[in-house]
Formats: C-alpha cells, sequence, structure tokens
C-alpha cells in the first residue's frame, strides 16, 4: 500500500477490465484543486453554504499528492492537470492558496487558474490573473455576499460582470460550477449561460460537472436550450450519470466535452447512486467517519462495501458507457480527454511546450 491511499485487488481489475484500452495514453484532467490545510479557515463547517462530505476526503491536495495520486490510478498514462485552489470560505488564505499554486504550476510547468473572488475590483481581478500568468479564474458560490441564502445566489452574485468583462478582454478561462437548487434545469441558470456566451463571446466558459446534473431528474429541458449554445464547453468532473453525458454528447457534440476529475474528492471509494432525483454516495462505513447526518452519503457492510472502487473509475465506466450508447469514435474520445483541453488551454495562453515537453513516464 502506498502511503497516500490504498490500491485494492477490486481497483486494480476495474481499471484493467473496463478503463485501461478505453482511455488514451495521454490526458488533460481540466478540473483538479490542489492546496495546504494551512490555507484553510478552521471555523465551523456551518458557515459554508455547500456540502460537506468533500471535506471527509481529503483534508488537503498538494501537487505532489496529486502526481501521485496520477500515478496510483493511471498506471502507464501520462496525465496534465489544469490546477487551482479550493478557497471555499471567505474566511480561507485565498492569496496565499494562489500563491501555492502559482509556485506550483511555474515549477512543474502545468496550467493554473486564479481562485477569484467577486469582490476584487476590475483592475485587481486582471492584474492578479496575469501577474501570476494565470489562464483564467475559477469562481465559487460560497464567495458571494453572505447575507443571500444559498438557495437564491445567482452566477452574477460570484462571477459579477465586471470580472466576465476582463476575461472576455483577454480571452480567458472561467471554471463555472453554477448555483440553485435545480441545477442544471434552473431556468435562470441556462438563461445566464446563454446570455454570457452572447454577451463576452471572447471568454472561455467550462460548465463544471455538466452542470452538476448527478441524476437523469437533474437534466429537464437543458440541452434543448444549451443546444443552442456555440461555444461553452461542459467538463464531466465528480459526475457519474451516463445519461446525462449521453444527452450532453447528443446536444453539444464530443468537441465541447472535457474530461476534468475534481481530484482530490475522487479519490473517494464511493458508487453513486439516484433515489427520487437525488445522489447518494454509497460508502464502506467508517472510511468517512460518522455520516448519519448527510443526507447524499450511505455506509454499506461486507461484501457491498469490498466491491467498491475510486470515485474516478466510476466517472470515467459512465463516460464510457455513452461513449458507447453515442457511437463515439476513438478520434473523439481522445478529443475528450485531451484534444479539447489542449486547444482550449492554448488559445487561453498556455505554451504549447507544457504538453510537447512531456515525456512519458
Ligand atoms: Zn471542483
Amino acid at each position: 500500500m502506498s502511503g497516500l491511499f490504498e490500491v485494492k485487488a477490486v481497483d486494480r481489475d476495474f481499471y484493467q477490465q473496463h478503463l485501461q484500452g478505453f482511455l488514451p495514453d495521454k490526458i488533460i484532467d481540466i478540473h483538479t484543486h490542489v492546496w495546504l490545510d494551512k490555507f484553510q479557515s478552521k471555523q465551523p463547517e456551518e458557515c459554508l453554504r455547500a456540502v460537506t462530505w468533500p471535506h471527509r476526503v481529503a483534508q488537503d491536495n498538494s501537487i505532489e499528492d496529486l502526481m501521485e495520486t496520477y500515478r496510483l490510478m493511471f498506471p502507464n498514462k501520462t496525465v496534465v492537470p489544469l490546477i487551482f485552489g479550493s478557497a471555499l470560505s471567505q474566511a480561507d488564505d485565498i492569496h496565499g492558496g494562489n500563491e501555492y499554486v502559482r509556485e506550483c504550476a511555474a515549477k512543474h510547468r502545468i496550467p493554473a487558474l486564479i481562485f477569484a473572488d467577486p469582490r476584487w475590483s476590475e483592475t485587481e481581478f486582471e492584474q492578479r490573473i496575469a501577474s501570476g500568468k494565470f489562464l483564467g479564474a475559477k469562481v465559487y458560490l460560497t464567495r458571494s455576499d453572505s447575507r443571500i441564502p444559498e438557495r437564491d445566489i445567482q452566477i452574477y452574485d460570484f462571477l459579477p460582470p465586471h470580472q466576465l468583462r476582463v476575461l472576455d478582454r483577454h480571452g480567458w478561462i472561467v471554471m463555472l460550477h453554477i448555483p440553485r437548487p435545480a441545477r442544471l434545469r434552473d431556468p435562470l441558470n441556462l438563461m445566464q449561460i446563454v446570455q454570457i456566451e452572447k454577451r463576452y463571446p471572447n471568454l472561455k466558459m467550462i460548465i463544471a460537472h455538466v452542470g452538476r446534473a448527478y441524476c437523469p431528474e437533474d437534466i429537464g429541458d437543458a440541452f434543448g436550450v444549451l443546444g443552442e449554445t456555440q461555444k461553452v464547453v461542459f467538463d464531466i468532473s465528480a459526475n457519474t450519470c451516463a445519461e446525462t453525458f449521453e444527452r450532453a454528447i447528443r446536444a453539444v457534440g464530443p468537441s465541447r466535452i472535457l474530461f476534468g476529475s475534481d481530484l482530490p474528492i475522487l479519490r473517494m471509494r464511493t458508487r453513486r447512486i439516484c433515489e427520487k432525483g437525488t445522489y447518494v454516495n454509497l460508502v464502506p462505513r467508517g472510511l468517512y467517519g460518522d455520516v448519519s447526518g448527510d443526507p447524499h452519503m450511505r455506509d454499506l457492510d461486507g461484501k457491498e462495501a469490498d466491491s467498491l472502487t475510486f470515485f474516478m473509475y466510476e466517472e470515467l465506466d459512465a463516460f464510457r458507457r455513452a461513449a458507447h450508447a453515442t457511437g463515439l469514435s476513438e478520434s473523439d474520445i481522445a478529443a475528450v480527454f485531451r484534444g479539447n483541453a489542449a486547444r482550449l488551454l492554448c488559445e487561453a495562453g498556455m505554451p504549447e511546450s507544457f504538453l510537447s515537453e512531456r515525456r512519458e513516464p
């Protein structure tokens, strides 16, 4: 067993049977979080307007841990991540976290986004991204005005127009985890996604987790609306819903879908099921502490628990099934796992040498 996490026979078998041959040898992971525990505020979790189970999987994720995760999970493959921090709480040390991400990116020659705060002015936002050589921004709903209840938060509350203007001016990337309880099918979310694409045609918008459509009930008419968009792309991170992936592929095509993981939480040992339109992560009892108070978590015992593999593998397998159902070719699959991201990152300013100079392990 490695020091970071255990790879069991069940994991190796799953990888060899379902994933090894499906995945290309070179991969870009467009969605990863890298941070150290010392940047995180130690306030109680209730203050955070977000689900709490991710905190149980990893206390932090250094760049060394991220690279070790790829080595353990993807033997003989090369993975280049797009990295950003995890300053979800307004009390976190957002600048310390961004400086750490900047150093990691420079040292390892990998692309990075700044973790942004909506209160930064147009000039501050622009200068922070440019001076750190970031390719754009990761934004998050918990950074919006704390007086707004979680269910009422809108995209513009944490991605304000003055920052959208900056991203548009430079052709930079924004990684967007959409808010609101109705997730991808929420009409206001959909209207604002379409609006942002029209008003800021130069920026590169990535909708994280395929808009959090983790269950088929989250989709609604979303792909009817999104099928009309031209440019916005979707990452499949932390999503295991094959039906969502299938509908996304049919609506926008494989050239607008990107592999992303959402590491480190994808290290989790879990299988995700949907019940009455809500996702539940099935986990081995005790592995992530007492989860009895969390409606999104459920313990398994015995053989059922022993059969669980990584969240990462479950995501990839769901995408494999969707790729099969929609008849994606090998080159379509290579585009999702590398080509689409390579183009997007280079257009946002990443030196091509970040990809070409990298040698096989
Ligand atoms: Zn994320």
